[in-house]
């Protein structure tokens, strides 16, 4: 058994032509900020495939690079400016930010209906609350996109997700309790989790440990969502070895090429509606 390989790009490349046609229609320009601060080299990978994406369709994306030194008073100010800004759609502040500003002062600055990564504690709320109009976490926002593109049906379903995080796994695991599916959490501290990932019928791995998910983790055929990017000295490669668990996974995702590039175009989709709810309120540029 081989797994059928989900293809993220490909659908993202797809999901940007449809994106772009809508800017096209638009009147006013889609506008996303990016804050950068410091210079870590992992950063601006991202935030280059990000401003790669945002020219194809057509949104004014402008990164805003701030040194490794800069008080959080001085973040916090350009945030207020850009929260006042009618035109701004969405912001977002790439991370990991230096040790000395409070991520949760930074992120709970922002305008939560301009908080395009999703991260705020009002929006996390309301994804936990099932309020409309809330923003999602990219990255969980474009598993989900991808999961629906090929009909995989999550209702009733076992889900796993190793990690705990704020901004992948527990967003995630709203998501997918929305969807009716049954949801275990894992972590460091999880004393039986290759039994409790055996018994997924979806199993979700965000943890930054290369390659630690092996074939033993998977039930045959389960779909297995790799989230990890980890560079190695054969490349880049997911929290999943690849090779070994395609064989036994119903359905899985690369890396490169899978969750990564939904991530990057949940972002532009965010950014996109704004911008679209902006011009129905009768914007003007
Ligand atoms: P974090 O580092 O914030 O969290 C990692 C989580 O994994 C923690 O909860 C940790 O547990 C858990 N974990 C680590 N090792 C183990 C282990 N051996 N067994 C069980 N649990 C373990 O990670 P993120 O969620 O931010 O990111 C995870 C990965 O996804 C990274 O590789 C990151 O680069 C990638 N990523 C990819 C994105 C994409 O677009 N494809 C977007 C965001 C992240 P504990 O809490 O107990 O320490």
């Amino acid at each position: 058994m081989t797994a059928i390989i989900l293809d993220g790009l490909g659908l993202a490349n797809e999901l940007a032509l449809e994106l772009k046609q809508e800017v096209n229609s638009l009147k006013v320009i889609p506008v996303l900020k990016v804050i950068l601060v410091g210079n870590d080299p992992e950063s601006q990978i991202y935030v280059r495939s990000k401003e790669k994406r945002a020219r194809e369709i057509g949104i004014n994306l402008e990164v805003v690079s701030l040194p490794e030194t800069i008080e959080e008073r001085e973040i916090l100010d350009l945030i207020d400016r850009f929260n006042k800004q009618d035109e701004v759609d969405g912001i977002m502040v790439q991370l990991p930010l230096p040790q000395h500003i409070s991520y949760h002062n930074i992120i709970n600055a922002l305008d939560p209906t301009k908080d395009a990564d999703g991260f705020s504690a009002v929006n996390m709320g309301k994804l936990w609350l099932n309020e409309p109009n809330f923003i999602a976490p990219a990255t969980p926002k474009g598993i989900m996109t991808l999961l629906d593109h090929y009909h995989l049906e999550l209702a009733g379903k076992n889900s796993v997700i190793i990690g705990r995080s704020n901004i992948v796994s527990k967003p995630l695991a709203s998501l997918l309790l929305a969807r009716n599916s049954t949801v275990t959490i894992t972590h460091r501290q999880t004393t039986n989790i290759i039994e409790i990932a055996r018994q997924a019928d979806f199993l979700f791995v965000a943890t930054g440990q290369a390659e630690m998910v092996d074939k033993s983790f998977v039930k045959p055929g389960a779909v297995v969502v790799d989230v990890g990017i980890n560079r190695t000295d054969h490349g880049l490669v997911g929290d999943v070895n690849f090779s070994e668990v395609k064989q036994v996974a119903g359905y899985l995702t690369p890396v490169p090429k899978g969750v990564g590039p939904m991530t990057v175009i949940s972002l532009m989709e965010q950014v996109v509606s704004h911008a679209k709810m902006r011009e129905e309120n009768g914007a003007k540029s």
